[in-house]
């Protein structure tokens, strides 16, 4: 006898192939009904013989499509209809619902396989793609996802591709950015001079690559710059032309062969590199290449990707070498997306343009993530993981400003809180530009109406001045949140912690609440406040923003306030002595030298005194050869004094010893391998501390500080970690900084019902 079924599932299953897939184990099973989109998941109604019923869940639940991901399967008794077949209805999407929108997704196995079919209609096409793949975020102009709000729509389907996309059994059933060499889009070459030529795209990349070129490449979220990473001409051109001094370069290889030989791979390393989000992943370099003097100079990491477009694979296809892939970017500004202005403002850059006719909608930089013990911290969330969703009970809409530097910013709607993509400095003018058309557009996509904007407490952040300008003429609360207080924030809902945790914020600089310059900051929290129960001792920092790209500065007021800089000095060349006194005479008529308890600049000054950087240029470059220079001696088990004196972290008899140590010839690699230790020995100390306070509650770790893989390292293996519940933030810099933001004025608004 045949029986009525309704079918709920819910979790990742629209935009991945799910619907195709019920029908064709409906058919299958013969099975009669239908299945849609509803606004919370996927409806089923099914009906045929209770065995042939559970056959299809059975299949329903354990051959789920590649990019689904199911939460719940719920089964419920259904009257019986006496449906005559099995269609894929209308979805429903109900008012006020929204949904998420999917990021971009790299390329499937079979549609690898139509490109390298010799017999396949999409033989060698660059832009193949089916519901299981393809891009997403970077392409959508407004919702539902449809492809006439797409950046598709100018492409008409050809028959052929019409078919697939009407044809409920195909892969390409619905798929939105569904085309072929015939209908689809198409790639052009173009001079420096602007003016197209008629070689093939492939014929002018083989020949520019071969002769160590440089080529401008159109890509998913933006344009790239393109060379031999195994050129030493083409890369040192590169560097030169870009007037990047020492800031590494990505890589994209064919597969990990070369990798396996240069560097090191973890299994944790190797899944995230082959993972679907295909991020950069940050690599240790364990054997010297000849041209990584161009690509990670003076730094043992490099950041390494696997081809994640169609056309990446036939990068590869027609020359099998390891390729510089960048951001193509001029004077800092966001990443190009546009054409035209690829072609007036990378002509400087590039020698060829490699383009193509599909506009990029939603600028995305490559993801850049590291793993660390069986943990993937994001370093910039882009391309493959942006937007980025949680699901939150509240149902206020909040709008999250993030931070000036490495801008994110944060969106809560119905049930859902959404990260944007990587935006970058709010310094630069477009790169605000953009934030403002961003959050706009984010705004109409989801159709948020913020009850409440939160922004930095910082009163000079552009991101601020935006906030308070946006609710002059509007009904919206505003709540300014303190820099660190989010960063904890983000660690504490990441893990879906309850009650009071600790917070240990090590970071650059943050705006603080008594007006001085926070950084390393331990604080005894929850969702509501923070209360401030230990701090880095508080320095001046001489010149302020300038004294963060210069690291001497600092190091020289932390050693006049600890009454050691005349033992420095002796070390001194002249030159430098000079420079000294300069600083100590802003120290001294204190002109410009606001005060921060900051542990980045700790790490700064550090790296300075042991005559690894005394001028950055690029943020984190002090630390990271910090970092690279303690590696050498990664065994080291010592670290170096240290006093807390109530609830103040003095570093002064840490400073003391590095400069006896260098007197007594001790290499910096164990000075360095010694000062990380230090770090872990003072995360400890405090924990022991508080945990005597409060109780054995859990300890939140962010901030730009933890990306520091071997302090991460040294503290999973030193042996108090297992006494402790350890939460580490997998957006520690401040690209976290948003998602803290909106969770606090989640709790904000419940509090206040
Ligand atoms: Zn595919
Ligand atoms: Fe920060």
């Amino acid at each position: 006898m045949d029986i009525g079924k309704n079918v709920f599932v819910d979790g990742i299953v629209q935009g991945v192939g799910f619907r195709p897939f019920i029908w064709k184990i409906a058919h299958q099973y013969s099975l009669k009904g239908k299945v849609y989109n509803s606004s919370k998941g996927v409806d089923i109604f099914i009906e045929g013989t209770e065995y042939d019923i559970e056959q299809f869940l059975n299949t329903l639940k354990n051959d789920a499509p590649p990019l689904s991901k199911i939460n719940n399967v719920i089964v419920q008794d259904e009257p019986y209809m006496g449906y005559n077949n099995f269609i894929i209805a209308e979805s429903k999407v109900e008012e006020g619902d929204t949904s998420i929108i999917s990021p971009d997704v790299t390329v499937c196995e079979d549609c690898l396989e139509d490109i390298f079919d010799e017999s396949n209609s999409r033989y060698l096409y660059p832009f193949t793609n089916c519901t299981n793949c393809g891009p997403r975020f970077s392409i959508i102009k407004d919702l539902p996802y449809d492809r006439p709000l797409t950046s598709m729509e100018p492409f008409k389907m050809c028959p052929h591709c019409q078919k697939e996309y009407d044809n409920p059994a195909d892969r390409r059933f619905h798929a939105q950015p569904n085309g072929c060499p015939i209908c689809g889009p198409q790639l052009f070459v173009y001079n420096r001079d602007g003016a197209e030529m008629s070689i093939s795209w492939h014929d002018a990349w083989i020949e520019n690559i071969t002769d160590e070129k440089i080529i401008a490449l159109k890509g998913i979220g933006g344009f790239h710059l393109a060379c031999d990473a195994l050129s030493g001409k083409a890369t040192k051109e590169l560097r030169v032309r870009k007037g990047r001094e020492k800031k590494p370069f990505a890589l994209m290889v064919k597969d990990l062969q070369w990798v396996n030989q240069y560097c090191e791979i973890s299994e944790g390393e190797r899944e995230l590199l082959e993972s679907k989000e295909r991020p950069i992943v940050l690599l240790r370099v364990k054997k010297e290449f000849p041209t990584k003097e161009y690509i990670s100079p003076d730094i043992d990491t490099i950041g390494v990707m696997l081809p994640y477009s169609p056309l990446h694979y036939l990068l590869f296809h027609y020359v099998n070498t390891p390729i510089v892939l960048t951001s193509a970017n001029y004077s800092n500004k966001p990443m190009v997306c546009e054409n035209k202005t690829a072609l007036e403002k990378l002509r400087m850059y590039a020698d060829i343009f490699i383009i193509h006719n599909r506009d990029i909608v939603n600028r995305c930089d490559d993801s850049v993530v590291f793993h660390v013990n069986n943990q993937n911290i994001v370093i910039r969330p882009g391309r493959g993981f942006a937007p980025v969703n949680w699901s939150v009970e509240s149902k206020n809409d909040i709008l999250a400003c993030g931070s000036d530097l490495k801008n994110t910013f944060a969106l809560t709607h119905g049930d859902k809180l959404t990260i944007s993509q990587y935006i970058g400095d709010l310094e630069d003018p477009d790169t605000e530009i953009s934030y403002e058309k961003s959050i706009q557009q984010s705004l109409d996509f989801y159709k948020v109406t913020p009850k409440l904007i939160t922004h930095d407490l910082h009163p000079d952040f552009h991101s601020t001045r935006w906030a308070e300008q946006y609710i002059s003429n509007e009904d919206i609360e505003l709540k300014a949140i303190q820099h660190h207080f989010a960063h904890c924030a983000a660690g504490y809902f990441e893990h879906q912690l309850s009650g009071k945790a600790l917070g240990f914020a090590f970071d650059g600089t943050g705006y603080g609440s008594d007006g001085t310059i926070w950084g390393g900051e331990v604080f005894h929290f929850d969702l509501v406040n923070f209360e401030r129960v230990f701090h880095f001792k508080s320095i001046p920092l001489p010149g302020g923003e300038k004294a963060i790209r210069e690291p001497l500065r600092f190091l020289v007021a932390a050693l006049h306030e600890y009454k050691l800089l005349d033992q420095y000095k002796k070390k001194c060349t002249k030159d430098i002595r000079s420079k000294i006194e300069v600083y100590e005479q802003i120290i001294a008529f204190d002109m410009n030298t606001p005060l921060t308890s900051s542990c980045g600049r700790i790490f700064d000054a550090v790296s300075c005194l042991l005559n690894l950087c005394s001028r950055q240029t690029f943020d984190g470059e002090a630390a990271m050869k910090l970092e690279s220079c303690a590696y050498k001696s990664y065994e080291e088990k010592s670290s170096l004094p240290f006093i807390i004196d109530k609830n103040e972290i003095n570093f002064r008899d840490l400073f003391d010893a590095i400069l006896t140590l260098q007197n007594e010839n001790v290499v910096s690699s164990i000075i360095a391998a010694r000062f990380i230790n230090t770090i872990v020995e003072v995360i400890y100390t405090c924990s022991e501390k508080l945990i005597e306070r409060f109780g054995k509650i859990p300890l939140v770790f962010s901030g730009g500080v933890f990306q520091n893989r071997m302090l991460l390292e040294k503290m999973y293996a030193h042996k108090k970690y297992k006494n402790y519940k350890i939460y580490l933030s997998s957006f520690p810099n401040d690209t976290g900084i948003a998602l803290g933001q909106a969770v606090i004025g989640l709790k904000h608004l419940n509090v206040k019902g």
